[in-house]
């Protein structure tokens, strides 16, 4: 061995094991694919996992019980699956920086690795932790996790500007390329791992009563079902998940949860995992991909199985740069629409008691259990936006903000904006609106789901369940129920209020031709975003699928 050799490998060996790390998790509750915490380890002779409630991280400044339940349940979870391995979470409390001021001077840090949190609203904590990172030496490595591609990746290839339609964004990911493969399981062998004695006491997950979380209501803490957080949980869901994927394929199907939604089946949503980042989404995406290969081993794989992660990345990409992306006012894509500001109204809807069983159905599920299913989001945010109410779709955001286990900031504000036609289509092209009692019997043919939520309405037969307001009276008696007084009157007429509706949106329509917003690039994908094919559109109010249909004419 020469000399150069020599001098080299002992350089390499000055390198190993030299870096004392913190992985700081915020999104990105897991340990498998965790590209952050893999580059972590990397020639690193200590290893401390953190986690730092500070009010906001993950979404917490605005959540209610349900989603604070889900991530210290996923919490908990990561710190036993750091058990097995050899060390424990450290949770911590307080600013990020001042946090790590103290960590730094205490544990000799030289390196911190955290997955990108991508949304604007992360942006300020992030620069301030990397500039203190700067100012005392700390080496500080961010790595893209949380979505399939690195949105500034996009925008930059994009000319710096989010692709405007769903079409663009899939050809400018066709040209960024296939999103990576997840990466293999971290390994500790060899680091150390201190874990003091008083681990518990210093830095033991706290119970949520402790911190003044508790349940709003009976049913919310007992409810009829619900998610459990984790990775433990996500990757057996997942499974159970890609079984459901596979007998689709088999029957040339592909999105099974959105084809024949089950309202009141085992919960099989992956949603909540991949907002907490418990399931990676790259391993959701390759993992659909190669069950699809193993069922059609000589076909090409088609786009459609991936679609719905794709329309998540696509909402991310848009807001990167928009801080103020789920506001109406100054949000450069969102129209300005005079809304009503009605709290009463808006208080029946919260409540689910707007006299729509099918409406109040979601909605109760929803504050209950923190899910629903996207057919019923669609409902419920049209309902109380262009269908029926006319009330500010960000007042509807603000409550699936505080229920929704799988509320992202992002996500969530893109699809109110949609659905309420207030960005997402070209000069409101899709006016028309969900019928409250059609949809319901469409969505829940067995009742099964409204009963279960409008338990006043458990004996009312199946004819009137969507309508009970046109029950005859003895009927209403017989089923326990009589309507105005066990369950109230239909808050609106649907028919005079959609008119109503419909009529502001197309003055709306007339006074802003040329707005050039985020469109929808033609009919069908109207149709994928609000899961609906050609064959059961008749889900929707008849009127809908004619008032997308010259979409497809639509040039983009
Ligand atoms: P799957 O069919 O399993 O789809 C796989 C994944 O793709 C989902 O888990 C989700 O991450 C993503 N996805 C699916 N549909 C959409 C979509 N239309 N837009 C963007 N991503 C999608 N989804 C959220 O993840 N967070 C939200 O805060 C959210 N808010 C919504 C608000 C409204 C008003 C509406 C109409 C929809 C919202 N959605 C949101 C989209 C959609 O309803 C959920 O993603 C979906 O219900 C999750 O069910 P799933 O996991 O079975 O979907
Ligand atoms: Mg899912």
């Amino acid at each position: 061995m020469d000399s150069k050799e020599t001098d080299s490998s002992q350089a390499d060996e000055g390198k190993k094991d030299s870096h004392i790390t913190v992985h700081w998790f915020r999104h990105g509750l897991r340990l498998h694919d965790n590209p952050a915490l893999l580059e972590g380890l990397k020639n690193c002779k200590e290893f401390y996992p953190i986690f730092i409630l500070d009010g906001h991280v993950a979404g917490v400044s605005t959540a209610a019980f349900p989603r604070m339940q889900f991530l210290f349940e996923t919490l908990e979870d990561l710190d036993n699956n750091l058990q097995a391995l050899g060390t424990r979470l450290y949770f911590l409390k307080g600013d990020p920086v001042e946090v790590f001021e103290k960590l730094f001077e205490e544990w000799d840090v030289t390196r911190v690795t955290f997955e990108q949190d991508p949304e604007p609203i992360w942006q300020d904590r992030d620069s301030r932790v990397k500039e203190l990172c700067n100012l005392r030496g700390v080496e500080c490595i961010e790595k893209v996790g949380h979505t399939l591609w690195d949105p500034h990746v996009i925008l930059q290839e994009n000319g710096g500007n989010p692709p405007l339609t769903y079409a663009a964004f899939n050809q400018v990911v066709g040209i960024v390329g296939l999103p990576e493969k997840p990466l293999p399981n971290p390994d500790f062998e060899g680091i150390s791992l201190p874990v003091g004695e008083d681990h518990d006491s210093k830095y033991g997950i706290p119970s949520l009563k402790s911190l003044g979380v508790e349940p709003e209501s009976a049913e919310q803490a007992s409810p009829h079902g619900r998610y459990l957080g984790g990775e433990t949980k996500a990757l057996k869901l997942l499974l159970s998940r890609l079984e459901k994927e596979r007998k689709a394929f088999e029957l040339n199907l592909s999105l099974p949860n959105q084809l024949y939604p089950d309202l009141v089946g085992m919960p099989m949503s992956l949603s909540p995992h991949l907002r907490f980042g418990s399931l990676s989404i790259r391993k959701f995406y390759w993992a659909l991909r190669c069950t699809y290969a193993q069922v059609h081993p000589n076909s090409p794989i088609p786009k459609s199985i991936t679609s719905q992660l794709v329309w998540r990345e696509y909402f991310y990409c848009m807001s990167v740069n928009n801080p103020l992306y789920n506001r109406m006012e100054g949000n450069p894509i969102c129209l300005r629409i005079d809304w009503y500001n009605d709290e009463e109204k808006f208080k029946l809807w919260k409540e689910g008691r707007t006299g729509f069983p099918w409406i109040d159905a979601c909605m109760r599920q929803l504050v209950q259990e923190g899910w629903i299913h996207h057919v019923c989001r669609h409902a419920v945010a049209c309902f109380l936006t262009r269908g029926d109410l006319w009330i500010d779709w960000q007042k509807g955001l603000e409550v699936f903000d505080r229920y929704l286990l799988d509320a992202d900031w992002s996500v969530c504000a893109g699809s109110w904006m949609w659905v309420s036609s207030s960005a997402f289509e070209k000069v409101l092209q899709c006016p028309r609106c969900i019928c409250p009692v059609r949809y319901g019997r469409r969505m829940d043919p067995t009742g099964n789901y409204i009963r279960r939520f409008v338990p006043e309405l458990k004996d009312m037969p199946l004819r009137y369940l969507c309508e009970p307001w046109k029950a005859p009276q003895k009927v209403q008696e017989d089923a326990n129920c009589v309507i105005g007084v066990d369950y109230p009157l239909p808050m609106v007429n649907h028919k005079d209020a959609s008119k109503e509706c419909k009529e502001k949106m197309d003055r709306i329509k007339n006074l802003c031709k040329d707005i050039p917003h985020m469109a929808p690039t033609n009919e069908n994908e109207v149709l994928s975003y609000m899961w609906l094919d050609k064959s059961n559109s008749g889900a929707m109010e008849e009127s809908l699928f004619e008032a997308c249909s010259h979409l497809s004419s639509v040039a983009l």
